[in-house]
């Protein structure tokens, strides 16, 4: 297949505007804040901060995985646990004054508890600091750790636990090597049955099919998913895995039909979707 590297034209949008986005931007600014929507240039900026809503990266900058479609660094973290980022992180939201926060992290995989019990803090320090807040925690495998890291972020939870699928099983270990599929559905599961609301997304555009993705919206609902994103791959630089597809928004469209009338309780699918996009409506 050939890489196609112009921009179709739905990809193109529209400048944040609007009271609470200059509001949040501002904050950023004077307080030196870093959040993942301003670091990834994210779209959405003007929507998702004009409603409260921003992602904040814990547990460091440094992966210990190499994801194909992923521009965070790959290494042996240099730090152990940073115990003030909590707090940190904490501050930051209350200062922006969000109502929903998210929270994603690179893997841990040096340790055993992959780095869950900073979840666990962060999830404590935002509802001291922010009444009523919601937060979506996007968590990773923990390669599997469920009693030693899993059970830890089960014990303090977020109002939504996510941990993204990213695409069809046949693209695992080109897309995702250092991952397994019926790993990443068993975590979904765990976290169904542990009675605390469930979301996974993926991007597509990385030449899967259409009846790949169909059958993944079916392992969804058999593994208790609730919440599900569909969003278009956007290479980050040319040395990551290329675009295979511009998926049409009709074909956007269709997914959440379907997956929908699977069972799936709410599919945001569109070209600009991404994991964290409208997450507000979905607690
Ligand atoms: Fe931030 Fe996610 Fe919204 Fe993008 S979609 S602006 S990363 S909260
Ligand atoms: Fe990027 Fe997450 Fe993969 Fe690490 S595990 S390379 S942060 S997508």
């Amino acid at each position: 297949t050939k890489t196609k590297n112009r921009r179709p034209d739905w990809l193109r949008v529209k400048l944040p505007s609007g009271e609470k986005f200059k509001e949040v931007s501002e904050t950023i600014r004077e307080n030196n804040l870093n959040t993942v929507c301003s670091e990834a240039r994210c779209p959405n900026m003007g929507e998702c901060w004009g409603a409260g809503t921003a992602t904040f990266m814990i547990l460091g900058d440094v992966c210990t995985r190499s994801c194909a479609f992923c521009a965070v660094k790959t290494g042996r973290p240099p730090q152990d646990l940073d115990w003030d980022e909590p707090q940190r992180v904490a501050d930051a939201a209350a200062k922006m004054k969000l109502k929903h926060v998210v929270l994603t992290s690179v893997n841990r995989d040096e340790r055993k508890d992959g780095g869950a019990p900073i979840f666990a803090e962060c999830h404590k320090a935002l509802r001291e600091a922010i009444p009523g807040v919601t937060i979506e925690s996007l968590i990773p495998d923990f390669r599997g750790e469920w009693d030693a890291a899993l059970q830890i972020v089960f014990d303090t939870p977020p109002d939504v636990l996510s941990h993204n699928l990213e695409t069809v099983p046949s693209k695992y270990r080109r897309v995702r090597p250092q991952a397994r599929y019926e790993r990443s559905l068993e975590l979904l599961q765990r976290t169904k049955n542990a009675g605390i609301r469930t979301k996974t997304g993926i991007m597509v555009g990385l030449g899967e099919t259409r009846e790949e993705v169909i059958e993944l919206m079916q392992d969804c609902v058999e593994h208790g998913v609730e919440v599900l994103t569909i969003g278009q791959y956007m290479q980050p630089t040319k040395m990551h895995h290329p675009v295979l597809d511009w998926v049409h928004p009709d074909q956007f469209a269709e997914y959440k039909e379907i997956g929908e009338k699977l069972g799936i309780e709410h599919v945001e699918s569109g070209p600009l979707v991404r994991s964290s996009y409208h997450a507000e409506r979905h607690v």
